[in-house]
């Protein structure tokens, strides 16, 4: 099995490497304060070419495999979770989605804006009362001759409150459960549909993460994405793959910490020694230094497995189960390195932790990817 990275793959990470050093490092710490990432990075996001990475290039697309997909989801959640969670749904859960289900029409309509950073996207799944169990969500699609009308509300949605489409999960025939569930692309000045900032976030503050309210909405038939009632198959299929962009994520918050715990325990001294000597030290280090590579190899085998055309969603499953789940103990371990100075804001140990707490919560908690992990092993189902 080769590791290694192909000549264009490499230069990608280099890219990416070089595009985090240049326009989000130097920001880290006044978005996260501000609670707002500048808005120009979406564009710049466009321009490099992140948000065209794996689509077609008639649609506007950067080409590009998932490998190199990983690679540069990993390097922006090295930057800036909140940057990175920007491209997992704009580009991961709504373009790529588009281009798998989506009408000639709405692939025109909506791919070149996405990929160019001219217009983003949301996926709007989640609602007050249904979260693990998206299948079972209230919001609703009603035939109206030849359009849908749409009422309901969506919760966490990132993206939200900058997003220019949503991608939109609403039931629109009386079958039980997710057979009734269809999915539709409204565009956010739609009238009726209102959006509200969610404040107060222990992590991610950069990211505009929002509420979605949709009140009497009027789409055209024609935003329907994919035949009817297939709208809960399309949502698992999207979060599949998404969940290696998720567990890429975590890899480069686990790589940040790794970074910042060995640059740090080098520089500090006590007891008139580097902390770095100290062997309880190098055994905080040392976990996290194995945990970055378990994470990595885990999520590199999703991207290899999409590429091959394999089965991959346990495989996903399992990589963002790990590697969201290190990136905890990782951010944690490294902020024990810091001391008292990783609880500081100045000091970047802080945010990764706040950051890394939400990867085991979103795109399917750690629990509900242990059920989908069982559920593939047994073959029978909890839920
Ligand atoms: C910052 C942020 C961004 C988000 N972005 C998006 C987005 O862009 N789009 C979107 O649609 N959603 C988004 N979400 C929503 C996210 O996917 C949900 O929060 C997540 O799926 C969990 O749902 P819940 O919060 O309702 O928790 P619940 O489903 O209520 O779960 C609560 C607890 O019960 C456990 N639990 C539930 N069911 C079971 C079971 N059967 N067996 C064992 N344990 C169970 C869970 O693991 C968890 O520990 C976001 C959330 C956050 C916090």
């Amino acid at each position: 099995m080769d590791l290694g990275l192909s000549e264009e793959q490499a230069a990608v990470r280099r890219l990416a490497e070089d595009f985090v050093d240049r326009e989000i490092a130097p920001h880290v710490v006044a978005w996260d304060r501000a609670e707002e990432v500048d808005r120009s990075i979406v564009k710049k996001l466009g321009e490099v070419g992140f948000l065209g990475l794996t689509l077609d290039e008639e649609y506007g697309g950067s080409g590009g495999d998932h490998l190199a997909y990983c690679l540069v989801t990993e390097e922006l959640g090295r930057g800036d979770s909140s940057v990175r969670g920007i491209v997992s749904v704009s580009l991961g859960l709504v373009s790529k989605t588009i281009q798998a289900y989506g009408s000639e029409e709405q692939k025109r309509a909506w791919l070149p804006r996405l990929a160019a950073g001219d217009a983003l996207g949301c996926f709007g799944l989640t609602e007050p009362g249904t979260g693990s169990d998206a299948g079972n969500l209230a919001t609703r699609a009603v035939r109206d001759g030849d359009t849908y009308v749409i009422n309901g509300s969506k919760m966490f949605i990132t993206n939200g409150t900058w997003a220019d489409v949503v991608l939109l999960f609403a039931r629109s025939t009386d079958a039980p459960g997710h057979k009734g569930v269809s999915a539709f692309l409204v565009p956010t000045d739609t009238p009726g549909l209102t959006r509200r900032t969610i404040h107060g976030k222990l992590g991610l503050r950069g990211q505009a993460t929002a509420e979605l309210v949709l009140e009497d909405v009027r789409v055209p038939a024609s935003a329907m994405l994919g035949p009817e009632g297939k709208g809960f198959s399309i949502a698992m299929s999207a979060l599949a793959k998404g969940r290696m962009s998720v567990a890429a994520g975590c890899v480069g918050i686990a790589q940040a910490a790794l970074d910042a715990a060995v640059g740090y325990a080098g520089e500090r001294e006590q007891f008139g020694r580097s902390i770095a000597s100290y062997q309880l030290v190098q055994e905080l280090i040392s976990d996290i230094a194995v945990d970055v590579d378990a994470a990595r190899l885990l999520t590199w085998r999703v991207a290899d497995l999409i590429d091959r055309g394999e089965d991959f969603a346990t495989a996903a499953s399992k990589a963002k189960l790990y590697a969201s789940e290190a990136a905890v103990r990782c951010a944690n371990n490294a902020l024990q390195v810091f001391g008292g100075y990783g609880y500081i804001d100045e000091y970047p140990v802080g945010k990764l932790l706040r950051d890394a707490r939400v990867m085991t919560l979103y795109e399917g908690t750690s629990q509900i990817q242990k059920l989908i992990i069982g559920r593939a092993l047994t073959g029978v189902s909890a839920f």
